[in-house]
């Protein structure tokens, strides 16, 4: 508890207001007993008229002259809401990541304002079946046609939805009104949330549990009743029964009387995950993601409010959703690198939700296929318990994988992106029906166009890139957009030679066509999967035997299970240890482990053929074997030699500027303050150094304890408030995920 002198205080939490805190003295009385979080009594307003308020902060600095300040009246005892843990939340990730207050407190209170609830409106017919009968002869002998009909669908229903009236039946509102005011109907309306889930089906309870899945139950349900909180990590292969583990814990938590949060990465979030939860748990269950309209978030939070939920599902931000009574937090793979927020503040879902489970005196459940480093060295250093799942309970063995040396291939003179074993094998699927995945590491690789005369390369006048060749002769920018068509000759030699070098999936694609005449190829990138349902309507084309091939990016090796998938291909294996990231090893592993997890996961053996121009390379030769134990300790190994998370921590400072040389000179002053107790790296320019005609600088910090970090960004804030700069901004990044 700090002992400042005053405190900065949220009036009300509507949220709209947020925007703006005021500033209130702390009295005497009560120094030390106010923090974060806190409800407050204070006066407010020309009248003084006593308002509630939520601390955002205590400080020592004060905004005007003390003879100006109002001071609290009380402290509200019964004020430990749900609004005042989110709040003590946003505290906590402006301290712990570096951003504004308002930045964090947007973030944790999901929906910006009150939105009002719908309502449904229904006519309720007053008169006994007879008696409107009789008002019936009586309208169509008058010729009322309208109010005949109203009144022959009241005779067979003694409800009508207001809807339907006014629009299948075309009654007019004025003409219900007269309806009303002769006491034959009523018009009632009854508000209600939006659902944002169309979900209807037969309930199924769980499945016996292994006995491996049964001792995690045991194990977390009892550590729970014993008031043990903790984080449990489950390490399993996908199909090990991870997922009937949560829904045996979430279960657990409901007999309880407790809530669940249920973190799945946005892209895993498909119908069929979340038609599992609903068997389960009926319409307790909902979700929320970047696909909800405002009023559908705002009612999902209303509902949790109120106790009328007790599963959320969703990406990070469903960690916001206001649950009075939670009980656990489960984030299945959490190795995944979306649950970084790429906006300020930069928050790791999965250390907000180990703190938020501390706040809320809850669990936290870890699961991955490939554990991340961060995790797995917890795990090691016993912060986390370790549970390991070994069998895959659907039967399917592992899949047989090849490793395929292209260097070799180029050797024995086979040009093609597609080596010799593996063109056997897409041969062979097609004769047998079965079916192929072919992977390509990133979007766009290589899609760059130069000059075959001079060698000049056409780049994004706004950005520090080059620009990559689209289908239609079109060339774009991946960093901001600008498009162009392709130009007729070099724009720095005049040569008509221009060529785009493209080896993206589209590329494959027309690859595919040529080598295999009468072959049906369906692609997944981010070009094809612009629109809202057109992810899953490929996979689910793919999946109705519409294709021989996906190819696809990332995207195709996350989520669903294609029982008649006998082969994965990966193109270019190392494409992500080209990264200048000290995560890409990580990376590269991650992918191809799950990449080889898709194949045979049907009764048929599966088959993966990785195409690689680093074949002796760790992370590829232990995702073949998958054998992820052993990969661990090679990473960890090289984290501790180079000082990298989670052996280390790390510190981003991102500088932009308009001017090139007032940027370089912040960088400089930063740089030196921060040197003085962490170790520094930089400033350099970033590896883009300029988006949108803003340059970017950037400065690493280094420290093995975590505070250390923190007091750097605070001296550098403090550096910078006086200065109020204009022209340059300045943003923090924890433990960097991606290279600046
Ligand atoms: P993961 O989440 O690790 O991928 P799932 O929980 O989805 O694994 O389980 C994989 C498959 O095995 C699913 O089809 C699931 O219904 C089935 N399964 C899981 N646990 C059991 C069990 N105890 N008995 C029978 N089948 C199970
Ligand atoms: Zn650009
Ligand atoms: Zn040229």
């Amino acid at each position: 508890m700090t002992e400042g002198r005053y405190a900065n205080i949220i009036v009300d939490i509507s949220h709209e207001k947020v925007d703006r805190p005021f500033q209130y003295k702390i009295p005497e009385a009560l120094r030390g007993k106010i923090s974060p979080g806190m409800c407050v009594m204070m006066p407010f307003g020309k009248g003084n008229r006593l308002r509630t308020g939520y601390v955002i902060e205590v400080t020592d600095k004060a905004e005007f002259p003390d003879e100006k300040q109002k001071e609290i009246a009380e402290i509200i005892k019964s004020g430990i809401s749900v609004e005042a843990d989110a709040i003590r939340l946003a505290a906590w990730m402006k301290e712990t990541y570096g951003s504004t207050m308002i930045a964090a407190l947007k973030t944790v209170l999901p929906v910006k304002r009150a939105m009002k609830l719908k309502e449904k409106k229904k006519l309720v017919r007053l008169l006994s079946v007879e008696e409107t009968r009789s008002l019936l002869g009586e309208s169509q002998r008058k010729h009322q046609r309208a109010r005949a009909r109203v009144l022959e669908e009241l005779c067979r229903e003694p409800v009508l939805p207001y809807e339907l009236v006014t629009g299948k039946l075309n009654v007019s509102p004025s003409a219900l009104r007269s309806l009303q005011e002769q006491g034959v109907l009523s018009i009632e309306s009854e508000s209600f949330y939006r659902n944002p889930v169309k979900i209807d089906s037969q309930r199924e309870s769980g499945r016996d549990l292994s006995d491996q899945q049964a001792a995690i139950r045991d194990k977390v349900l009892g550590d729970f009743d014993r008031g043990e909180r903790k984080t449990y990590l489950v390490h399993g292969i996908t199909g090990s029964g991870k997922t009937e583990v949560y829904l045996s814990l979430i279960d657990g938590m409901i007999r309880r009387g407790k809530q669940c949060i249920v973190l799945i990465p946005e892209i895993a979030l498909t119908y069929q995950t979340l038609l599992r939860f609903y068997k389960r748990f009926g319409d307790r269950v909902s979700v929320m993601n970047s696909t909800l309209s405002a009023g559908e978030k705002f009612d999902q939070c209303e509902r949790a409010k109120r106790g009328e939920l007790d599963v959320i599902i969703g990406p990070r931000s469903a960690l916001f959703v206001p649950f009075p009574n939670l009980g656990m937090i489960v984030m299945d793979e959490e190795h995944e690198t979306s649950y970084k927020s790429e906006t300020m503040p930069r928050y790791h879902a999965r250390e907000t939700a180990e703190h938020l489970a501390g706040l809320k005196n809850a669990s936290l459940v870890l699961g991955s296929a490939t554990p991340s480093l961060e995790a797995y060295h917890r795990a090691k250093q016993g912060k986390y318990e370790l549970f390991t799942l070994t069998r895959r309970l659907t039967g399917g063995e592992l899949a047989h994988v090849s490793i395929i040396d292209l260097r070799e291939e180029l050797r024995s003179g086979n040009r093609s992106i597609f080596s010799r074993k593996l063109q056997e094998l897409i041969e062979e699927r097609r004769s047998t029906g079965e079916q192929t995945m072919l992977f390509l590491n990133r979007r766009g690789y290589a899609g760059f166009v130069s000059c075959r005369s001079c060698g000049y390369v056409m780049k994004c006048p706004h950005c520090d890139v080059s620009l990559s060749q689209h289908m239609g002769n079109r060339m774009v920018c991946h960093y901001c957009g600008y498009e162009i068509p392709m130009p007729g000759a070099c724009p720095s030699c005049g040569s008509p030679y221009l060529l785009g070098f493209k080896a993206g999936t589209e590329q494959i694609e027309q690859q595919l066509y040529k080598r295999f005449p009468g072959i049906r190829v369906l692609r997944m990138d981010g070009d094809t999967t612009r629109t809202k349902d057109s992810y899953e309507k490929i996979l689910g084309a793919f999946s109705g035997g519409e294709a021989d091939v996906l190819v696809g990016t990332q995207m195709i090796v996350k989520g669903h299970d294609f029982p008649n998938v006998t082969l994965v291909g990966v193109l270019a294996a190392d494409l992500s240890l080209n990264d200048s990231n000290y995560r890409s090893g990580e990376r590269t592993f991650q992918l191809l482990a799950q990449a080889a997890g898709r194949a045979g996961r049907g009764v048929k053996p599966g088959k993966v053929v990785i195409q690689t121009y680093r074949p002796d390379h760790y992370s590829i030769l232990r995702a073949a074997e998958q054998n992820y134990e052993a990969f661990y300790e090679e990473e960890i190994l090289y984290r501790k030699l180079g000082g990298y998370p989670p052996a280390a921590h790390m510190m981003a400072v991102l500088i932009s500027a308009f001017d090139e040389k007032r940027g370089e000179a912040l960088g400089a002053r930063l740089s030196k303050i921060a040197g003085e107790d962490v170790q520094v790296i930089g400033p350099a320019k970033a590896s883009i150094g300029k988006i949108n005609d803003i340059y970017r600088y950037v400065i690493y910090c280094k420290a093995i304890d975590y505070r250390q970090l923190t007091v750097v960004k605070d001296k550098i804030e403090a550096y910078l408030q006086p200065l109020a700069l204009r022209q340059e901004s300045v943003q923090f990044d924890f433990d960097p995920i991606d290279s600046y």
